[in-house]
């Protein structure tokens, strides 16, 4: 099974813009490092800007930017701009596209910034990544543009809006995977009745139906992610998938088949840095069986006789690349 791969998420950036050590080489420090994209055969990693709710977000968000255009220039034997030339190309690409997307707002503003602020940061992130994957307005938490996935009951704020608003017609998605469930219906509505192009995926999420955690998208949300032409990466992490059994991540990515995925389910495995990770009851954070990016070819190999090999090419990314060229042309 030699399908190449697209990895709708990892948190590479944050890692090498917060460990003095760090490097994108260190197979032991991160299950995302370049040498395991490479034995994977992963043609394209999303690398996410990813800032948690705190006054230096924006800082944050800003170097993890200029790391990613230092990363593809600095190994660029390794890595290239997954742009749209190298999109529209993808048969003769032999490097692991890198295309950066934005988790948490937070990083375009911070609680305090203004409006002024906030869209020269965006503009300023945009152009040093010349494309993002997509947008998350929050992550766990709640910040000024709406509730993350741990503050039910918190929605879309005015900011939000304001912040959808700017992306709309600039090809880039936002994603549901770090809202809220009132923030996901609040970004649906608000897209809906001002008509506004904006494309809604889910970069890393599971279905809650198959395990029943915050994280994880309602069937509700997951058919409309479909319904709306988005797409779907299924998530590794032993707490999203099930904490004891490892197979439930087959269960998951054929969860999204059932609901009318077909064209929708794809990777978002959710590769980071976990040493410094305080709660002892997320380890070890991802099964052997997914435990880095090396390990695509067999997971679809596992899938072999339960899936056609139309939708194994499908999830493994053909899915991913079909949006991308949709939303770019
Ligand atoms: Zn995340």
């Amino acid at each position: 099974m030699h399908y190449p791969i697209i990895d709708m998420h990892c948190d590479m950036l944050s890692y090498l813009a917060v460990l003095p050590e760090a490097n994108a080489f260190a197979k032991d420090d991160i299950a995302c490092a370049i040498p395991w994209l490479q034995e994977g055969n992963v043609r394209m990693q999303v690398m996410a800007i990813y800032t948690d709710v705190r006054p230096e977000s924006m800082n944050l968000a800003t170097r993890q930017a200029l790391i990613f255009e230092e990363l593809h220039q600095k190994y660029s034997n390794d890595l290239a701009l997954a742009g749209s030339d190298f999109l529209q190309n993808w048969d003769k690409q032999n490097r692991v596209g890198i295309k950066a997307s934005v988790e948490n707002a937070a990083g375009f503003g911070n609680e305090t910034a203004s409006w002024d602020e906030i869209y020269k940061q965006f503009d300023f992130i945009l152009d040093r990544v010349r494309s993002l994957a997509y947008i998350s307005l929050t992550h766990h938490t709640e910040n000024r543009f709406g509730g993350g996935n741990y503050t039910k009951g918190i929605g879309l704020k005015a900011d939000g809006k304001k912040l959808l608003d700017y992306m709309a017609g600039k090809s880039i998605p936002v994603d549901l995977s770090h809202t809220s469930d009132m923030l996901a219906e609040g970004i649906l509505n608000h897209i809906d009745s001002n008509n506004l192009d904006i494309p809604v995926i889910a970069s890393h999420s599971n279905f809650r139906e198959v395990w029943n955690h915050p994280r994880n998208l309602t069937d509700e949300f997951a058919k409309e992610i479909i319904h709306r032409g988005g797409i779907i990466g299924v998530n590794f992490l032993r707490a999203f998938l099930d904490t004891e059994v490892p197979e439930r991540l087959f269960e998951h990515i054929l969860r999204g088949f059932e609901l009318g995925g077909q064209k929708a389910i794809c990777f978002g495995a959710d590769y980071f840095y976990t040493k410094n990770f305080g709660d002892p009851a997320r380890f070890p954070f991802y099964f052997p069986l997914a435990e880095n990016a090396s390990k695509y070819p067999s997971l679809l190999e596992s899938l072999e006789d339960k899936l056609s090999a139309t939708d194994l090419e499908g999830l493994a990314y053909r899915n991913s690349l079909e949006f991308y060229r949709k939303i770019q042309s």
